[in-house]
């Protein structure tokens, strides 16, 4: 039989190892099952300026490397494996792996979330150089360049208001004719004169080796082609919790985020949420930290232990 764990913490990105650090220093000893990508969204990006005490910046990847340095200096273990099943009906609670099962008195998901991709090929193989999908993390980088947003909703026009202030043009390429965006955002990137729109429109390939030199956008209406000079591009098409394996068993919204009840615990007395995974509003690793720091702090209090 596996040892019960106080705790079991679900991803490793900033919320997970966060509450990783708090757990650990309450000698809790707990365990962060890391999933897919360990270190979460920031691995895929490179200098990230807004996390507060790094005033030089720093690599997204470095950052993640001293959270998890971090948590493990107080204890927190850290296994490299993805879970393919939970069991949320009977306590202890049952995590299961491809090889392994974990039980757990309290258990914290903190699996984030992925942003949606186009699925091209030079897609992954340009991400961090030219394709982002975070203007907010990689936007400054672009100063006095031409870049592109793909995508119609609120997030692709404040991905393009908020590059504006880098780039020289911002061309938002849309696959209707129409935007899904709330009306103030829509006035505001057309009132905006760097701001330039090409409708029922879509990114069949992305140009450059070593960096984005250019896009080929293809009109769905004719067919027909045209290469775009750009040397970004921000894909912003929405993103998708990863909370597929909690379908069931744990409350989720309609767009899958899962709905907390009382501070970060969810519909299931002693299991709780952080970041991403439940927060589609503000994304930020910083609140994604901070939602962290919270989960932690209820577990201790619903283990009796404040
Ligand atoms: P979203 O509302 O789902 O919009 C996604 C956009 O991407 C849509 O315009 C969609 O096109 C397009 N799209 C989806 N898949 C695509 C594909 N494969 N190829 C090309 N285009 C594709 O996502 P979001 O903008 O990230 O917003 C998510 C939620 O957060 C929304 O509820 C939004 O209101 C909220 N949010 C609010 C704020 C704010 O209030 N300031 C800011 C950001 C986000 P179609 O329109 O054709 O479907």
């Amino acid at each position: 039989m596996p040892d019960v764990r106080k705790v079991v913490i679900l991803g490793a990105g900033p919320a997970g190892l966060t509450a990783a650090l708090y757990l650990a220093r309450a000698s809790l000893n707990p365990l962060v099952i890391t999933g897919d990508l360990p270190g979460g969204q920031l691995m895929l990006t490179s200098m990230v300026e807004n996390f507060p005490g790094f005033p030089e910046g720093i690599l997204g990847p470095e950052l993640m490397d001293l959270f998890k340095r971090q948590a493990e200096r107080f204890g927190a273990q850290l296994v490299y494996d993805r879970v393919s099943k939970v069991d949320f009906r009977r306590r202890p609670f049952k995590i299961y792996t491809e090889g392994s099962v974990f039980e757990a008195e309290a258990v914290i998901i903190a699996t984030g979330a992925s942003a949606r991709r186009l699925g091209l090929e030079g897609e992954k193989r340009l991400m961090g150089r030219g394709v982002s999908f975070c203007a907010t993390c990689d936007g400054a980088f672009f100063k006095g360049k031409e870049v592109a947003v793909v995508g119609g909703g609120d997030s692709a026009l404040e991905e393009a208001l908020f590059l504006t202030k880098f780039a020289n043009k911002v061309t938002v390429i849309h696959r209707r004719d129409r935007l899904r965006a709330s009306p103030i955002l829509q006035q505001r990137a057309f009132s905006n004169l760097k701001i330039s729109f090409k409708w029922n429109s879509v990114v069949v390939d992305i140009l450059g080796e070593k960096s984005v030199e250019g896009l080929v956008v293809e009109d769905v209406k004719n067919g027909l082609k045209e290469v775009l000079n750009t040397q970004g591009l921000f894909v912003a098409i929405g993103h998708e919790p990863n909370t597929e394996i909690f379908r069931g068993q744990i409350e989720l919204d309609e767009k899958g985020y899962i709905m907390l009840k009382k501070g970060s615990m969810t519909n299931v007395e002693g299991v709780f949420a952080a970041g991403d995974v439940h927060d589609h509003r503000y994304r930020q690793a910083i609140t994604a930290a901070g939602f962290g720091c919270m989960a932690a702090l209820d577990v201790e209090r619903y283990l009796g232990l404040r």
